[in-house]
């Protein structure tokens, strides 16, 4: 979370703009909250330039009820196509087996998730109710620079992206998706929100099983309080819209001042990793993730001293996730340029303390 948010979040944590109230206290359909959520809708809408045809869903579940959600509202019981590229990605495959046919019709498995497959050797089905892709895989470090154009494979199924894990860090060409969901807990916000943006013609064709508390229809003709929303979450994502709309890097503003910032932030430790012996990423340049970054040590033996001396440094929860191992930088939009360079210059010196 950006620090600025979190201040003022402080500030107004008793009494949010002299209404004697703090977000937590206040009625979902108080005239108070309706403006917290208005204008976070409208934030939201603006920093990620939806268009008019979408509805922006403020849900519970997170990414992994997603999981389920999709396929419930989505596959109609019959095939839903899975590009299988890493951790969430096979997760996602595996819940949506409860509910439809879900196949895996492309997978990097075979290459330890290291490279993107190509869209061109995708064995898409034809007719499939939609292709889900999750466009950065958070523990592999494994990043969709562009979207696939599912129109140009000759596929008119909609494309489902999980793009939990970079959210607001880039733009989204919206024609090229049917829907995205997205925890709010990497780059937008505390747990328990998430978003969903979803186009309307997806609207009203959930499985009779599903929840009416998840049904996106149900939740986007109630404007996302069919049940009480998440409001302290919508609150503090909506601080957070407000703070990514603000930001600048030369004449870019919002997600694309945020894209700079991000690229640069990814370049400067890539570069970094790239000209040492010492530390390696395995991932295939073309691919590789600007939020989410593994990289190993040569010499394993030296990880604890490793974590241990950047605890020290102020520099923490590196330790690579238990499934790929190593370590992970993650660099999402609230670290700044200057964390990234601290960083790196402890990296220097540790590879430096050990010749
Ligand atoms: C973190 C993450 C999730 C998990 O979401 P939960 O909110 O924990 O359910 C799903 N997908 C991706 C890509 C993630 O990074």
């Amino acid at each position: 979370m950006p620090e600025e948010v979190l201040r003022q979040a402080a500030a107004e944590m008793l009494d949010w703009h002299g209404s004697g109230m703090g977000v937590m206290e206040m009625s979902h359909r108080g005239k108070e909250f309706g403006a917290i959520y208005a204008k976070a809708e409208a934030d939201l809408r603006a920093l990620l330039d939806v268009p008019a045809n979408f509805r922006i869903l403020f849900m519970q579940g997170g990414g992994l009820g997603e999981n389920a959600i999709v396929p419930m509202n989505l596959s109609r019981g019959s095939v839903a196509d899975f590009v299988v590229t890493g951790s969430w990605s096979v997760k996602s495959h595996k819940e949506a087996k409860r509910y439809c046919d879900a196949r895996v019709v492309a997978s990097n498995a075979d290459d330890q998730h290291t490279r993107l497959p190509d869209p061109a050797t995708w064995k898409l089905t034809p007719g499939a109710a939609y292709v889900h892709v999750c466009t950065n895989e958070t523990i592999n470090g494994i990043e969709f620079q562009t979207l696939p154009d599912l129109a140009a494979l000759g596929c008119d199924a909609p494309l489902v992206i999980d793009f939990s894990s970079h959210v607001a860090s880039r733009s989204v060409d919206w024609r090229r998706v049917g829907l995205a969901f997205g925890g709010a807990q990497k780059n937008l916000g505390p747990a328990g929100l998430t978003i969903v943006v979803v186009r309307d013609d997806l609207l009203g064709h959930a499985l009779d099983i599903c929840p009416s508390a998840f049904n996106y229809k149900t939740v986007a003709d109630n404007q996302s309080m069919y049940n009480t929303p998440p409001t302290w979450g919508i609150y503090m994502a909506g601080l957070t819209f407000d703070w990514l709309l603000r930001q600048t890097e030369g004449a870019a503003t919002g997600v694309a001042a945020m894209e700079q910032r991000n690229t640069a932030k990814a370049e400067l430790l890539y570069g970094f990793i790239d000209g040492s012996d010492f530390y390696a990423n395995r991932i295939d340049a073309a691919c590789r993730s600007r939020m989410n970054v593994p990289f190993f040590l040569a010499d394993e033996s030296h990880n604890e001293a490793f974590l241990a001396g950047a605890r020290e440094a102020g520099l923490l929860q590196l330790k690579g996730h238990k499934s790929v191992g190593g370590m992970r930088a993650s660099i999402y939009n609230a670290m700044p340029l200057e964390g990234v360079q601290a960083l790196v210059g402890y990296m220097r010196e540790f590879e430096r303390s050990q010749a």
